[in-house]
């Protein structure tokens, strides 16, 4: 492709993307089985208490030629392909798994689980998960799934059943990159969650006075209105962070506390981060 300038900028093609795409649809299905999958852990902190209740798993791939594969890319071909059912049921084992070993060190934590449109559709997914949670010996209320808005519009009657199966026990419901999604309040005031999780594309810039910044503050506004605890993605500043307190926002959640860590890295991290708070 050529800029005004008249320099070649590398744009790979469609037909490249194309093949990029058949190949990792391929390889995905063979990752679980060569262990190329792992999760990381995100802490949400509570702004009140100012400490780390819950965890944000996030599922990695470190692909054997192409390097590590970021989920934005890897999750919608599982979903396109299928496999995404057998991914979740391996995010779902590995992350309570991680959650009864730290529960076992005698670190409490919720751990919350990214669920796909498609996981939606999976009449089989409640049932999995409750007997998951059984095994491992994890309380229900320390479960959190996290559906996206936009996978809950899609088919607004038979998501609403569907969320109703899954908290069934005591599960907690939190609604992900919220506002990106079009619901309607009519929509939301139908929706079973404890949670909203305002996008990270409003939080990561909002200024004081900005346009993102009216939204965040009415969206955590709406959440407490409705009843719900309301968590803010992509904070990376201080100056958002001085803005969500204001706003009397619940928790946040951003590279400012923490990036994504390994399983092992929490215990220490936790332990650094309520020693630098108290
Ligand atoms: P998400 O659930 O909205 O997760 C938040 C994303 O924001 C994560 O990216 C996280 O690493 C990133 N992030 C956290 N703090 C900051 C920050 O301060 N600034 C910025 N710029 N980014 C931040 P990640 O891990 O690449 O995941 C991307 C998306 O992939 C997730 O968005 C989720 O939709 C999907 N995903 C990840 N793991 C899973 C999974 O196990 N299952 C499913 N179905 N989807 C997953
Ligand atoms: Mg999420
Ligand atoms: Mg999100
Ligand atoms: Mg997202």
């Amino acid at each position: 492709k050529e800029t005004r300038s008249g320099v070649a900028v590398y744009q790979p093609g469609r037909d490249e993307v194309h093949l990029r795409q058949l190949a990792l649809m391929g390889d995905l299905r063979q990752s679980v089985a060569r262990r190329e999958l792992s999760l990381k852990f995100q802490p949400k902190v509570d702004l009140a208490s100012r400490q780390v209740r819950h965890v944000e798993a996030l599922l990695r791939w470190q692909h054997p030629t192409l390097g590590a594969v970021p989920p934005d890319e890897f999750i919608p071909l599982a979903e396109r392909s299928g496999f995404v059912h057998e991914l979740t049921r391996f995010v779902l084992e590995e992350a309570l798994r991680q959650n009864a070993a730290w529960r076992a060190e005698g670190l409490d934590l919720g751990v919350a689980i990214n669920l796909s449109a498609m996981d939606l559709m999976d009449a089989d997914l409640p049932d999995f998960i409750h007997d998951c949670q059984r095994r491992h010996k994890v309380p229900p209320a320390k479960i959190i799934l996290e559906v996206t808005e936009g996978a809950l519009m899609r088919d607004v009657d038979y998501a609403v059943r569907m969320l109703h199966r899954l908290r069934a026990g005591g599960i907690r419901l939190s609604i992900d990159d919220f506002g990106t999604g079009y619901s309607s309040l009519a929509q939301l005031k139908r929706m079973p969650v404890d949670e909203l999780k305002i996008d990270k594309s409003f939080v990561m810039q909002m200024t004081e006075g900005s346009d993102d910044a009216v939204i965040v503050r009415s969206t955590i506004e709406l959440g407490h209105n409705m009843g719900l605890s309301v968590i803010a993605e992509g904070v990376e500043s201080d100056s958002s962070l001085a803005l969500l307190t204001q706003y009397r926002c619940d928790m946040v959640q951003g590279y400012l506390f923490s990036p994504p860590l390994a399983g092992a890295e929490l215990y220490a991290w936790c332990q650094r981060f309520a020693g630098a708070e108290a």
